[in-house]
């Protein structure tokens, strides 16, 4: 798959991260008594743990997608790095349409799955530079880095046509999803919550105007 990066199934924690947790690890390990020949093996099951723990931390188990916290934490610096470099940015908003509605007509498991399908497709449409996120039940968030106004919303129209065209086959039934998007480029604003907010009131507009659209 292109965007392997992008899944926080391969969530990475950088090495100087590493090398600290490591230290800390080897001074706990040290006030204990075991044996030297097991040193080695606590300290490789205590990495790993942590290693998990943190990964679960960003990810939401569902659809492996990262989650709402890594979002908040990824948007903040990226809106930081924009404006420190005047580049652009956008975020986008995705929220499917008459969610409730599948799953009161084809059950809560048919739900999950149309969840874990649409992360999927997610995956396969976007940039390694960009990263999604799953932000709630049936949100999703796209930090679209170094793109434009202009641009931003060819990848999300393509995201929006791809759902539009896509068969959801469960237990027998094929199932018609459609998703509204809200984009927000505008980085002169005083904070990222309230370039975010921007897309919000895009989706919005989004939904008002009979939803399966995009709006800017
Ligand atoms: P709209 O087009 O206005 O967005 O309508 P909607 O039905 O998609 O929106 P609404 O907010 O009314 O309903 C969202 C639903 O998403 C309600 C909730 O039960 C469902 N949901 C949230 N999280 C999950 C989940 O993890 N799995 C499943 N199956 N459903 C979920
Ligand atoms: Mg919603
Ligand atoms: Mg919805």
């Amino acid at each position: 798959m292109e965007n392997t990066d992008i899944m926080a199934a391969n969530f990475e924690i950088p090495s100087d991260v590493l090398d600290e947790i490591q230290n800390n690890i080897q001074n706990i390990i040290e006030s204990f008594d075991i044996p030297d020949a097991n040193k080695m093996d606590v300290i490789k099951k205590i990495n790993f743990m942590y290693t998990q723990t943190k990964h679960m931390s960003v990810t939401d188990p569902l659809t492996k997608l990262y989650n709402r916290r890594h979002f908040e934490t990824e948007f903040e610096k990226e809106f930081k790095r924009a404006k420190r470099y005047n580049s652009p940015l956008s975020v986008a908003i995705v929220d499917i349409d008459f969610f409730k509605k599948i799953n009161d007509t084809y059950g809560h498991s048919c739900g999950d799955y149309v969840l874990k399908e649409i992360a999927f497709l997610m995956m396969q449409n976007f940039r390694q530079t960009d990263t999604i996120f799953r932000y709630g039940g049936e949100e999703f968030v796209v930090i679209l880095t170094e793109t434009p106004e202009l641009t931003a919303s060819i990848p999300m129209e393509r995201l929006r046509k791809n759902i539009e065209n896509n068969s959801f086959k469960y237990n027998g039934n094929d199932i018609k999803v459609t998703i509204s998007i809200g984009i927000s480029s505008k980085t002169d604003c005083n904070n990222q919550i309230e370039m975010f907010d921007y897309a919000d009131k895009a989706l919005y507009n989004a939904k008002n105007e009979g939803r399966n659209r995009v709006r800017q």
